[in-house]
């Protein structure tokens, strides 16, 4: 089966007491039991819910891989995979990360002995580099937040797979729909499903999908012994979402590209990141390892007073953190989402004071952009 119809159907068999064709949302802590011993499978909702489940289907369906995890938020998912490691271990991660999950690392597990190696992945030689006689992961976002810079999946798995360390890739800018990690030699995906997989801009989840039998036990030990599981009514919420999760990438892909043209050729626009324009240093690596280039740019406004400009002409654009839901965003990586990440590290990643990220959502593209005309028409050149 194709992408679309696995989106619709996988997980989701009509429900076995009444036939209803939405699974429902089983708002339940406990489940009755027949005897001692004697159950359906279900005891207690922090270990199983038919409703997560269903979701945990469709994701590892859509992702391809053996099994999925989900969890209260994209950040409880991160949190959830490192603790497969142990004090001592140490990870390889892309230096250009979502702040919080930069955050996690150095101002929580640290204090648990992991040690981080922040490398640029965008060259895979530095990757293996920095693997030392202790690492056991390694962490790559890809395009990352907000400069779009990519990481050549394919090429960091070549040399895990050499050395037997885990690759851990966040999906969450380009979706299954666009990128399929495990497929290009991942072993775990993570996402924040707050983002394209639920798409809707009103739940916060997060998921694991992964193929490795032993560490398939090991997660689903971790996520009921420690907890962070993602609610019936979230579950149910992402899984709505990911039945349009094809017509809905292909329109922020579509509008992304249109969008991103529009910057580039603007005369008070100084530089726009997007892996589906040529004039991004890998869009050759973009259209071979992604099936699109979806809805995330950046654009470069100069200066502060140009960004604040924009930010606060817009109005069809919101101004909000997040991303990936049916309204385009607009938002201030450096003071918004990356405020956690130290300016003199802002500056070398090109998170500028003048850097404007847009989640380009799936309204007509004729009106993103005449929004955005109108604010960039008050900037100085
Ligand atoms: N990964 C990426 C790439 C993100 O952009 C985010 C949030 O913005 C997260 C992880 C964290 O997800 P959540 O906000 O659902 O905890």
């Amino acid at each position: 089966m194709k992408f679309a119809t696995i989106a619709i159907h996988a997980g989701q068999e009509p429900d076995s007491a009444t036939g209803a064709v939405s699974v429902p949302i089983y708002q339940t802590s406990t489940y009755a039991q027949e005897g001692l011993g004697k159950h359906k499978g279900y005891e207690y909702a922090r270990t199983q819910n038919p409703t997560r489940l269903a979701l945990e289907a469709n994701l590892a369906a859509l992702e391809g891989g053996a099994a999925s995890f989900a969890f209260a938020s994209g950040m409880a998912a991160i949190h959830a995979v490192m603790t497969l490691l142990q004090a001592g271990d140490h990870v390889v991660v892309s230096d250009n990360t979502y702040g919080g999950t930069f955050r996690l690392f150095d101002k929580i597990l640290k204090k648990f002995g992991l040690a981080f190696t922040y490398v640029d992945a965008r060259e895979p030689h530095l990757v293996e580099e920095a693997v030392q006689p202790e690492t056991r992961m390694v962490f790559v976002e890809t395009p990352t937040n907000p400069v779009m810079s990519l990481v050549d999946i394919a090429a960091v798995a070549e040399t895990t797979r050499r050395r037997g360390i885990r690759l851990v890739v966040d999906n969450t800018f380009m979706s299954p729909f666009f990128q399929r990690p495990l497929e290009l030699g991942a072993d775990i995906v993570a996402h924040s499903t707050t983002k394209y997989l639920n798409g809707h801009s009103d739940s916060i989840g997060g998921a694991l999908i992964l193929n490795d039998k032993e560490d398939i036990l090991r997660l689903a030990f971790i996520q009921n012994a420690a907890g962070a599981i993602l609610s019936p009514m979230d579950s149910w919420l992402v899984m709505r979402g990911t039945k349009t999760l094809a017509v809905r990438m292909r329109q922020h892909d579509g509008n992304g590209r249109l969008v991103a043209q529009f910057l580039a050729e603007h005369p008070r626009v100084k530089k726009v990141y997007y892996p589906g324009l040529k004039s991004h240093p890998q869009h050759e690596l973009a259209k071979r390892q992604m099936a699109g280039f979806g809805g995330m740019l950046s654009f470069e406004t100069g200066s502060l007073k140009n960004a604040k400009g924009v930010l606060e002409a817009v109005r069809l654009c919101t101004l909000a953190e997040s991303l990936g839901g049916v309204e385009t965003l607009i938002s201030h990586p450096a003071t918004m989402t990356h405020a956690s990440v130290p300016e003199v590290e802002r500056n070398r990643l090109g998170i500028t004071d003048g850097l404007v990220r847009i989640s380009v959502g799936i309204e007509d593209a004729e009106d993103i952009i005449a929004d955005l005309d109108n604010a960039l028409a008050h900037l100085d050149r």
